[in-house]
């Protein structure tokens, strides 16, 4: 369904909304008296009044003119920021669970602290996310004074560190008020821990981290170290940049696997010795290889080993069988390319193995086979073998903000995606009007036949309007084009910053000035977003202030359209604010990538026909209207894009949750969890249950916390595997697709099957490892804070699994068969046939199992 289709909330229902929003206004006007009477010990104790009436059953609603007329009272004397009317509105779409557009310089850092007050009331935190870190600072110290004056607290969650606000910062507090649009003023954040932070009332911080720390959370090992503490309202400020723009790539924690035996290159020569039809068979078809018992001993020959399964277990068997599909299923200039490495190649090793993608035959640089296959082509090439990463946890941002029981945003541009906002995260979109009429002149595009051309009249363009001290915002969609665009105007002579989105705190203080008489700003779209372009700078005087409006105020020059017009509306946006007189302009030219790529083959003819300079402007609607059909494609495309993702990742979060739901039960459950989860693994299994018991005398007061680690392990090590099985089973459902069979549909399919083997083995694992759990070798080592991370715990867990091996634990469903006997075991990927004397320590690992069809 196109786009055409959707109307959202447009016109009627948008007016609709408005009007459901509005009474704010006067039913806050109302306490507003009331509230002004309040000493400064008062508005506290306000706090706790409307606290102890949400105990006694009243609602949020209910309160809200209250707290609303409250939080604007608290922000006037502190900030000497008087909440507009329009903000009140603003602060009531987000309480719903809306999306409030509202354009840049409207005041949505302050619009948010209504809804974040009046839901942090229910005492279950509030979450407000900004695009960086330094904007969560610099919002938590600007509006810190409101909360705190109200008597709640703040956290602040940064990559590298987590604050509280802290009020009892001594000096001078005017600075605050006048520059905490861009300023960050530290003394006021008090380091503490991550879980101090989340246990605050309300807790900045960025998407990425507050993503990053459920997923932490849910790989932890001590109760004591959780960090967050639910997900009850979050508001994310420039909502579209996060849930759109960032939506296409998950978040994802991994951690390099080391190479440290060097299997790869071990395996790569005794492959190479293997003869093929003798050591193993090949099936071209299905690019698959099965060995023979005499290659496998001949493996073991060279490895100087009696009995790979049982010695080494699945690692090698799996490496060996990795290096031999490497070395006769894939062919060097037909599958792969090896390339000289980029950089300087110096010695050998410095090449790189090159996917060569098998139905268009274009080199797929930067793309690497999963599973070690890439590794294994790498030894087979005498080619730097690159190290492996493992998934840990992943999850996309889509499903992290779906976990909010309430979920909420601003920004100036949303309603041109209103449809993606609905359709996956079930947010209406409210355009909220500006507290003072637009004085913002948007221009026709300029449009020339060459990006050079196009710059030239850049250039000229500046100098004209430097020239008379209008200060200008130059923007482009590119770093890259950011500088080519700087090293001109240096050579144009022309002074100005340039803002490449690199440092943001600084970057923030530089385009708080972007609007001083005279200034020259170059800015990539991201770069200094989220702070104000006053007129006459920050801080500005009156006769600054008018100097520049008298000007015509800001002028924004683009110098390409963007990927979606959501980000061109974004750029226009920086000017006009509040009511000031500004204008935008967009400089394009037919070289543009946006046209070279899409304009239609219409406009590829023209090209060239004008017979007018190349930095004279052309006017053509026909231009202008297929720049637009290509922005519309494009944000169609993209939006495609991020609906795969998330329809992938929709299927594994059900099993996410559900492990992560088992996992957190065990975590923070004690004994009584531990036992539950016993009891659901060996229900029906009598002796299983007394092993329990004996255990419990055994081990005595040390069984629950043993236990606990055990089954935490055997969670994680087997949801880790599982994760890269589905990440698998992810790229060769697509590679089915020309089966004509839908890949989501069989990746469902499949994705549950291998699920509920997971679920078999780990029943499994529990009920042979258990038995040999014993004193201290059982629990593995806590991993310490910014240790090792879980790869030390998971290797932990391969050991015990490999020691049960050796123990000779065997699973009841497979005693009928005979050492010699033929089984066929699967890993829910492949099956394969073998004695039963070498599947025994196949399936005692767990990962492997009796095919259902015998
Ligand atoms: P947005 O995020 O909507 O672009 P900001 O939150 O950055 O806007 O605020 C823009 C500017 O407007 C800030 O300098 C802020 O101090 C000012 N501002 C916001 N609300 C008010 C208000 N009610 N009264 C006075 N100034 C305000
Ligand atoms: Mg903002």
């Amino acid at each position: 369904m196109g786009i055409a289709f959707w109307k959202g909330l447009l016109g009627d229902e948008n007016a609709a909304a408005l009007k459901r929003a509005k009474p704010i206004v006067s039913l806050a006007q109302v306490f507003e008296e009331e509230m002004r009477a309040l000493s400064l010990a008062g508005l506290k104790d306000m706090t706790a009044v409307l606290r102890a009436e949400l105990k006694s059953g009243k609602t949020l609603d209910e309160i809200a003119p209250r707290a609303y007329a409250l939080v604007r009272e608290a922000s006037t004397r502190t900030l000497g920021q008087r909440h507009f009317d329009v903000q009140l509105i603003g602060g009531m779409i987000l309480h719903n669970g809306d999306i409030a557009e509202m354009r840049t310089g409207e005041g949505k850092t302050l619009v948010a602290t209504l809804p974040a007050y009046l839901n942090a009331l229910e005492g279950s935190g509030v979450h407000i996310v900004t695009v960086n870190d330094y904007l969560s600072r610099r919002d938590a110290v600007w509006m810190g004074q409101i909360y705190f004056a109200l008597g709640l607290s703040v956290g602040v969650i940064n990559g590298d560190a987590s604050y509280l606000y802290d009020p009892s910062h001594a000096t001078d507090d005017t600075e605050r008020d006048l520059l905490g649009a861009f300023k960050v003023m530290h003394d006021f954040l008090r380091p503490c821990t991550r879980t101090a932070a989340y246990a605050a009332d309300i807790t900045y911080g960025t998407n990425n981290e507050f993503g990053f720390d459920y997923l932490r959370d849910n790989i932890e090992y001590s109760p004591h170290t959780l960090r967050q503490r639910g997900y009850h309202y979050a508001i994310v400020d420039e909502i579209d940049s996060i849930l759109i723009d960032e939506a296409r790539t998950p978040l994802i924690i991994s951690a390099p696997v080391a190479d440290a035996e060097r299997l790869y290159d071990r395996f790569a020569v005794i492959a190479r010795k293997l003869i093929p039809g003798e050591d193993y068979s090949v099936d071209e078809k299905h690019k698959q290889i099965e060995l023979s018992d005499l290659g496998i001993e001949k493996a073991q020959r060279e490895l100087g080993i009696e009995n790979m399964y049982t010695e080494k277990g699945i690692k090698y068997v799996h490496h060996l069988e990795t290096a031999v599909r490497a070395q006769a299923l894939f062919h060097r200039d037909k599958d792969y390319v090896v390339s000289a490495g980029g950089g300087s190649a110096s010695v050998g090793r410095n090449n790189e193995v090159v996917i060569v993608d098998e139905f268009t035959g274009r080199l797929q640089p930067g793309r690497r086979w999963s599973e070690g296959l890439h590794q294994a082509i790498e030894a087979k090439e005498g080619v730097t073998v690159q190290q492996e990463s493992r998934t840990f946890a992943s999850i996309t941002f889509q499903n992290y903000f779906r976990l909010y029981e309430k979920l909420a945003g601003m920004t100036g541009t949303a309603i041109t995606s209103s449809e993606e906002f609905y359709k996956v995260y079930g947010l209406n979109t409210v355009v909220v009007p500006t507290n003072k009429p637009s004085q913002r002149k948007d221009h026709e595009d300029l449009i020339f036949q060459t990006e050079a051309g196009k710059y030239k009249a850049v250039a000229r363009k500046v100098r004209e309007l430097n020239q008379k001290g209008q200060p200008i915002l130059v923007g482009t969609a590119s770093v890259e084009k950011n500088e080519l665009l700087s090293a001109h105007f240096k050579q144009e002579g022309i002074p100005h910053e340039m803002l490449n989105a690199k440092n943001h705190e600084r970057e923030g203080e530089i385009i708080a000035q972007a609007g001083r008489y005279g200034a020259v700003t170059i800015a990539t779209n991201m770069a200094g977003r989220g702070v104000d372009i006053k007129l006459g700078g920050n801080p500005s005087s009156d006769e600054e202030y008018e100097k520049v409006k008298l000007l015509g105020g800001l002028y924004v020059l683009a110098t390409e359209r963007h990927e979606a017009r959501r980000i061109d509306n974004q750029l226009r946006g920086r000017s006009a604010r509040q009511g000031d007189p500004g204008e935008t302009e967009f400089f394009v030219s037919l070289e543009d990538s946006l046209m070279r790529i899409f304009a239609s083959d219409i406009i590829k003819r023209v090209m060239g026909t004008f017979k007018i300079p190349e930095d004279e402007p052309i006017y053509n609607s026909m231009i202008t209207k297929s720049l637009e059909k290509a922005q519309t494609r494009i944000e169609e495309l993209n939006f495609d894009m991020r609906k795969h993702v998330l329809a992938y990742d929709d299927v594994l979060n059900i099993q996410r949750q559900s492990i992560y739901s088992r996992r957190r039960a065990l975590l923070v459950g004690g004994h009584e969890a531990v036992d539950t989860e016993l009891e659901r693994v060996g229900a029906s299994d009598e002796k299983f249950k007394s092993v329990v018991m004996e255990k419990k005398t055994e081990l005595g007061i040390t069984f629950y916390e043993q236990v606990q680690k055990f089954l935490l392990q055997t969670i994680d090590f087997l949801w880790v595997d599982h994760l890269e099985a589905m990440e698998y089973l992810r790229s060769s459902v697509n590679l089915r697709a020309y089966g004509q069979r839908d890949p989501l549909v069989e990746y469902k399919r499949e994705g549950l099957t291998m699920f509920q083997q997971m679920e078999s083995s780990y029943a499994m694992q529990v009920e042979n490892i258990l038995p040999n759990l014993r004193g201290a070798d059982a629990v593995q080592p806590r991993r310490p804070e910014g240790g090792r991370g879980p790869e030390a715990i998971l290797s932990g867990v391969i050991h015990s699994a490999v020691r049960s091996i050796t123990m000779g634990a065997s699973s009841p469903s497979h005693k009928k068969f005979e050492r010699n006997d033929k089984v066929v075991i699967t890993d829910g990927k492949e099956k394969r046939e073998m004695k039963f004397k070498k599947a025994e320590p196949l399936l005692a690992s767990g990962k492997w199992r009796i095919a259902q069809d015998q």
